[in-house]
This record gives C-alpha cells, structure tokens and sequence, in this order.
C-alpha cells in the first residue's frame, strides 16, 4: 500500500504521511516534521511573521 503524502514540511519540504505525528502551526496552517524543522521555517520566516502580526505602537 502506498500512503498518499497528507502534507509537506514547511522547512524540508519532506513528505509528511497520514499517521504520523507532525506539528501544525495553526496561525500561518504550515506544517513541519518537528520543532525543529519548525524553528527552522520561524527563522527564515520572522520577517514575514513581524509584517503580518506585529507592529509598532504607542502606549
Ligand atoms: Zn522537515
């Protein structure tokens, strides 16, 4: 039986198959093999990131 690939890593871009256990980052909907493919996809991504949730303000 080949299993169809349910997602692909966000950082490695590996297959990641249904019964498996990957982690799923629910504000940007990536996934990633692990946390440390995830810390991966954050740091290429933290520009990204800051543009789209965070901004300067004053108090
Ligand atoms: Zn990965």
């Amino acid at each position: 039986m080949t299993a169809k690939p349910a997602a692909v890593c966000a950082a490695c871009n590996a297959n990641l198959y249904e019964g498996r256990s990957a982690i799923y980052d629910s504000l940007f909907e990536v996934y990633a093999c692990g946390s440390a493919c995830l810390s991966e996809w954050y740091a290429a991504n933290e520009p990204e990131y800051k543009r789209r949730w965070t901004e300067a303000v004053d108090l």
